[in-house]
């Protein structure tokens, strides 16, 4: 059945509106059918939109006996307007509700939901996965998503506040920048190419140019690993600066995420019952711990791990690292090949840090190798064709400045301020080994 036309009707007020101040007030909300009860004379019926729920109590007698009718036979998920008269009501969460006098259905759900709007949980990711259009409309990602809107233009404007020009760099590319195995290939026109894993190598050669910049983007990694924190399409707060080392680089991957965790944390003030868990900032900054102690502080633990070794979940629980902390000067060997190396750490160590969050990491970063020689030596030590980076390398004949810089997850960063378990629950529309669509 063809819905009813929007005409020249519009919205009047957000539910947020429809309080019991404005009793006796006209009203004209739109939104989507939260749930519908029917007692014979009486319907009520929540319509949900962006802000929040609006009651609309359809009584006989007060309201034409058509639109009540038509209350009572709606499906949840339908979209509607009500004309009305807004109400005090004590009953209403809100405190206030609508008596409707015009409905008007513009597209009625067609089937019934595999799950309710109002449910809190749903316990199979893949059947909310598949239905994620109704599932963002369910309240607990919604303030999700809506923290992350908010965390994302609080960290635009800190990075704007402090001087970095936003930059946006390729993602079809000819080769690797973070190590050859976790590409995904693409055809481009009668070549092979691939989609960019980061937008390392680009954002180096920006502080050439622009001294400081940063890229908000999609990275894309052929994660195989399936697991509550990789994506396969992955969003990164990419940020590089000229002059400075990875010292400095942690004190401004700090302040981000301090900006980041404000907002959060306003957003959750501003939206009580969000259930969002914002954890607190440390007290005098985030801690910053070498590497060689976390490996001792995990051994000493019970973890089997050595110098030289990467430091997996299980290894940081044991040691019992909580909240933010930064893990640094790790060993130089698995580090990709623009690191710098040595450092505090010692000649087998480089000038590189984790940020992360409990046993989950947020961000990684460093001081990157500003000669050629030395970034050639490197490349060819890893196993890697020199030739395929010969644009790259080009750069390093005219100036390229001493740099460092880092890369934050923006959906790790975002489980790690709202207490979100999986990654794909800070993705709209995840991408992992098995998922492809919606
Ligand atoms: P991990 O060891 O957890 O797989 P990584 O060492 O491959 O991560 P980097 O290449 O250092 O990660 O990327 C920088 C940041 O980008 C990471 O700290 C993380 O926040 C984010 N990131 C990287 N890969 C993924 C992914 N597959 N899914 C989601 N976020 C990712």
């Amino acid at each position: 059945m063809a819905g009813d036309e929007l005409g020249s009707l519009r919205r009047t007020r957000y539910s947020a509106d429809v309080s019991a101040g404005a009793d006796g007030e006209r009203a004209v909300v739109m939104g989507w059918v939260a749930s519908v009860r029917g007692h014979g004379a009486i319907s009520f019926m929540t319509v949900r939109d962006r802000d929040g729920d609006v009651q609309v109590v359809a009584k006989a007698g007060s309201c034409p006996d058509g639109v009540r009718e038509r209350i009572a036979g709606l499906k949840v998920h339908s979209s509607v307007a009500v004309s009305g008269t807004v109400r005090a009501s004590p009953r209403s969460p809100s405190g206030a509700e609508v008596v409707p006098d015009e409905i008007r259905v513009f597209s009625e759900a067609a089937r019934t939901p595999p799950f309710e709007p109002a449910a809190v949980t749903v316990k199979n990711i893949d059947t909310r996965l598949e239905a994620r259009h109704i599932d963002l409309r369910r309240r607990p990602l919604q303030h999700v998503f809506r923290a992350r809107s908010a965390v994302l233009r609080a960290v635009r404007e800190h990075l704007y506040g402090e001087g970095f020009t936003e930059v946006s760099t390729p993602k079809m590319i000819s080769s690797a920048t973070e190590g050859g195995a976790a590409l995904f290939s693409i055809f481009y026109y009668d070549r092979g190419a691939f989609l960019a894993q980061s937008p390392q190598l680009y954002k180096e050669q920006l502080t050439m140019s622009f001294e400081k910049v940063f890229e908000i983007a999609p990275i894309f990694r052929a994660e195989p690993s399936r697991t509550a924190r990789h994506l396969s399409e992955a969003i990164s707060i990419d940020v590089e600066e000229a002059f400075v080392d990875y010292a400095d680089a942690m004190d401004g991957a700090e302040r981000v995420v301090g900006a980041a965790r404000g907002a959060a944390a306003r957003y959750a003030g501003a939206n009580a019952g969000s259930g969002l868990a914002v954890p607190e900032m440390p007290a005098g900054g985030i801690p910053r711990r070498a590497y060689g102690d976390v490996v001792d502080a995990a051994r000493d633990a019970g973890a089997g791990v050595e110098w030289g070794d990467d430091l997996h979940p299980s290894a940081l629980r044991k040691a019992g690292l909580e909240g933010f902390y930064f893990i640094k000067d790790w060993p130089a060997g698995p580090k990709p090949f623009y690191v710098k190396p040595g450092g505090p750490g010692g000649p087998r160590a480089s000038e590189s840090f984790d940020l992360m969050f409990g046993d989950l990491e947020i961000s990684s970063g460093s001081t990157r190798i500003s000669g050629r020689a030395e970034l050639e030596e490197r490349m060819r030590n890893k196993g890697m064709d020199v030739g395929d980076f010969a644009h790259h390398l080009g750069a390093f004949d005219y100036g390229v400045p001493p740099h460092a810089g880092f890369g934050i997850g923006l959906e790790r960063l975002m489980m790690a301020l709202t207490g979100t378990a999986n990654i794909r629950d800070a993705s709209f529309y995840p991408r992992d080994a098995d998922r492809l669509a919606p």
